[in-house]
C-alpha cells in the first residue's frame, strides 16, 4: 500500500514555510498540501506596501502551485476546501472524498472580523487578508481615490500609509482613542496617528462607521456623532482571529486558537498546528517571525526528532514610513512604562528593576531596535 503523505492545510507564510523546512530535512515521504485560496506563494505583509514598493498583486506572487510543487517535490491542490478531520482513522474530507494522512499539520490562518451595521455588506467595502483579496482591492481601486479605512490597528495604518504613497486620499475611523490599540502605549498610538496626519491621512479617533450607503458613484459613511464621510472605497480593517471551525468540528482543543504545546502538538495524535491558527503554549501570535520559529521546530519534529519550539526576541515592526513604529509588548511580564521624547519621536521602555522587558519606539527611535532587542529578556 502507498504510504499516506504528511499533509499541510493551509499555503500561507506557515504552510509553504514549513514544507521549505521539512524539505530541507526529509527530501522524500510523499507531502500534499491543500488550500481553498489560489495556493500562491506569496508574503502576507507585503499586501500593505504594494505602492511603497510598486508592485502589482501579481508581482507580489513569488510562485504559482505548479512551481511551488516542483520547488518542494510536493503536491498542491488549490481552491480546495478540507471540511472535516477523522482523527481517530487520519483521514481528512473534502466534499465527501476521503484522504488518508499519516501526519497532519493545521496551518488555517484567521479570519478577519466582520462588522454588522446597515450597508457593511455593500460590494465596495472590503477585507484585505490574502493576495486574492488584495488582486480584487487593486483591480477595482482607481487613480487617485478616497479610501476610508476601518480601523487604526497595524494592518488599518499601513494600507493608510501604503495607499497615500499610492497617490490615495485616507480617512481613517476608529472608535478607540489612539492608534494601534492593545498593541503600543498611549503615547507611541498618538506618535503614529500624528505622522499618519503629517503625511496627509484624516484620522477620526474615538468615532466608528455606523452605516454606509451608496451615494451615485461615491459610498457615504455616516459616523456615530452624525458626520458624513463620502469614499470610493472602504477597507475593513478590524482585526482578525484563528480560523477555529474546522478543528473545532474535528474535536480537537481551541481556546483563543488551536491549542498546542511548545512541540505544536494538538491534543489528537499526529496532528500539529502553526502559524495564526495556533495558541502555542498559552499564546496566540499572529505575526511571522513566530510562525518561522514553529515552522523549523516541527520540521524536525515531523523528520522523526520531537522539537519544541524556543523563541528571540520578536519584536513587531510597522510599515508605516510617516511614521516608523517598533514594539517589543511585555506580554504580560511585570514592569512600568518610562517615556522620552516628543510628537512623533517617542521611546517607551518597559522595566522591572533592570530588567527590560519589553519597549516601543517610534519615528527617530526606530533606528534603536538592534541596540533594544539585544538588551531586552528573551521570551520563554
Ligand atoms: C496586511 C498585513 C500586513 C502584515 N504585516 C506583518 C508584518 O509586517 N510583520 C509580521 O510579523 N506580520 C504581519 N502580518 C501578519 C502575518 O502576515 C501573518 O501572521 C501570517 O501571514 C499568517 O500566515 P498563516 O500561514 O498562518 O495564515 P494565512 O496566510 O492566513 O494562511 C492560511 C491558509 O489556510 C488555508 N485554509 C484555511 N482553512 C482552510 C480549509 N478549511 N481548507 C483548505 N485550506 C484552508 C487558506 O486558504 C490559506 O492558504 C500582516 C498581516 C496582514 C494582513
Amino acid at each position: 500500500m502507498d504510504q499516506a503523505p504528511v499533509i499541510i492545510i493551509g499555503t500561507g507564510l506557515a504552510g509553504y514555510s514549513l514544507a521549505r523546512e521539512f524539505r530541507k530535512l526529509d527530501k522524500d515521504t510523499p507531502l500534499l498540501l491543500i488550500s481553498r485560496d489560489d495556493a500562491h506563494s506569496y508574503s502576507k505583509p507585503m499586501l500593505s506596501t504594494g505602492f511603497t514598493k510598486q508592485k502589482t498583486a501579481d508581482e507580489l506572487s513569488m510562485g504559482d502551485p505548479g512551481k511551488m510543487a516542483a520547488q518542494l517535490n510536493a503536491s498542491i491542490r488549490n481552491f480546495t476546501e478540507v471540511d472535516a478531520i477523522d482523527t481517530h482513522n487520519k483521514q481528512l474530507g473534502i466534499r465527501g472524498e476521503s484522504l488518508p494522512y499519516s501526519k497532519l499539520v493545521l496551518a488555517t490562518g484567521a479570519q478577519v472580523n466582520r462588522l454588522s451595521f446597515p450597508g457593511s455588506d455593500l460590494a465596495r467595502v472590503v477585507s484585505i487578508n490574502d493576495l486574492m483579496d488584495y488582486r480584487a482591492f487593486r483591480t477595482a481601486l482607481k487613480p487617485n481615490q478616497h479610501v476610508l479605512i476601518m480601523g487604526a490597528g497595524l494592518i488599518g495604518c499601513e494600507y493608510a500609509n501604503d495607499l497615500m504613497i499610492g497617490g490615495h486620499r485616507v480617512t481613517i475611523v476608529d472608535p478607540a482613542k489612539t492608534a494601534l490599540n492593545g498593541l503600543v502605549p498611549e503615547p507611541a498610538g498618538q506618535a503614529l496617528q500624528q505622522g499618519l496626519q503629517d503625511a496627509g491621512a484624516s484620522m477620526l479617533m474615538g468615532r466608528y462607521v455606523s452605516s454606509l450607503q451608496e451615494d451615485g458613484t461615491s459610498l457615504c459613511a455616516s459616523l456615530d456623532d452624525g458626520t458624513e464621510i463620502h469614499a470610493d472605497m472602504v477597507i475593513s480593517a478590524v482585526g482578525i482571529k484563528p480560523d477555529l471551525q474546522l478543528a473545532e468540528a474535528a474535536g480537537l482543543v481551541c481556546d483563543r486558537g488551536i491549542v498546542t504545546n511548545r512541540a505544536l502538538e494538538t491534543s489528537a495524535a499526529d496532528v500539529y498546528a502553526l502559524g495564526d491558527c495556533a495558541q502555542v503554549d498559552g499564546h496566540v501570535m499572529l505575526y511571522v517571525l513566530p510562525l518561522m520559529s514553529c515552522a523549523r521546530a516541527l520540521a524536525k519534529t515531523l523528520s522523526g526528532e520531537r522539537t519544541e519550539v524556543h523563541y528571540g526576541v520578536m519584536p513587531v515592526v510597522t510599515k508605516t514610513p510617516a511614521c516608523p513604529v517598533v514594539v517589543l509588548p511585555p506580554m504580560g511580564k511585570p514592569g512600568q512604562w518610562h517615556f522620552e521624547g516628543e510628537g512623533t519621536h517617542i521611546k517607551g521602555l518597559y522595566q522591572d528593576g533592570e530588567t527590560l522587558n519589553g519597549f516601543v519606539l517610534t519615528g527617530d527611535y526606530a533606528s534603536e531596535k538592534q541596540a533594544l532587542s539585544k538588551q531586552a529578556a528573551s521570551f520563554h
